[in-house]
């Protein structure tokens, strides 16, 4: 069994160095989901592609932008904003902060962000809220759940996440789309499924019973290496970074694992 926490990086993603560069990545990325939604009878518009620009620099955003990127997601509250502030000449683009969030730095994510996509505590959507308010501004957020069962990992325990859910419409700046997770890093595509599954079924089984104001249509799942399998089972948002910009230095453990 493959279970190399590093496999996920050393795949052979080139950079994208120009424009064409990005149309032709994008355009294959958007035929493979189109692919895995054939696969299982799915309709692809029903899921976004959220390209992760994390580590690249402002001048192949630009390049991306000018390819069409329309939305970026960003791991670091500190990285995203900056890049928001020096792209400020670009206002068609937004900002999706997809890593974890610590409570100090919700009034910055409250300024700039589009959306949240790791929203796994209570303390955070207070200061969200609270910050939003004062803003006059609202945000989309996902909640982020750890279905691999990594001690490691953000996001809440599955069977704590009912009551967050209920706890959520307090906090009338935060419009909640959805579910997030990261599935288990290996290379056993069999135990990566599993952590997609397990987020789908929850979604599933907490859609019956929620206030009126929690939406639970998203549930984003799946990047560079594992999204065709997320596709297959459900995701509506993919976040896919190395295999639209090419592959990065860094561990992705530097960015997830608490
Ligand atoms: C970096 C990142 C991704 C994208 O990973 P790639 O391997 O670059 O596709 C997805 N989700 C989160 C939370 C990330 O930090």
């Amino acid at each position: 069994m493959v279970d190399d926490p590093l496999s996920l990086v050393q795949q052979p993603y080139p950079e994208a160095r120009t424009v064409e560069d990005f149309h032709r990545n994008l355009a294959a990325i958007q035929t493979r989901i189109a692919d895995a939604c054939g696969r299982v009878g799915r309709d692809p518009a029903g899921v976004r592609l959220l390209p992760v620009s994390k580590t690249v620099d402002e001048a192949r955003i630009r390049l991306a932008h000018a390819a069409g990127c329309r939305m970026l997601g960003e791991n670091k509250v500190q990285e995203a904003q900056r890049k928001w502030e020096t792209l400020a000449d670009l206002p068609d683009l937004r900002w999706s902060v997809i890593g974890h969030l610590q409570t100090n730095k919700a009034r910055r994510v409250a300024c700039f962000a589009s959306e949240f996509q790791a929203l796994d505590s209570l303390r955070v959507a207070e200061a969200l809220d609270r910050h939003l308010q004062a803003e006059g501004r609202s945000l989309d957020v996902f909640v982020q759940v750890n279905t691999s069962a990594e001690a490691s990992k953000y996001g809440l325990h599955p069977d704590d996440v009912p009551a967050f859910l209920h706890a959520l419409p307090a906090f009338s700046a935060l419009r909640v789309r959805g579910l997030m997770t990261l599935a288990v890093l290996s290379g056993d595509a069999a135990r990566v499924r599993e952590c997609f599954i397990r987020l789908r079924t929850l979604r599933d089984r907490l859609r019956q019973d929620m206030p009126a104001s929690v939406a639970l249509g998203e549930l984003s799942m799946g990047m560079s290496g594992d999204f065709e399998i997320a596709v297959e089972e459900g995701a509506t948002v993919v976040r896919v970074g190395q295999a639209i910009f090419g592959a990065r230095a860094l561990p992705d453990s530097h960015y997830w694992l608490g």
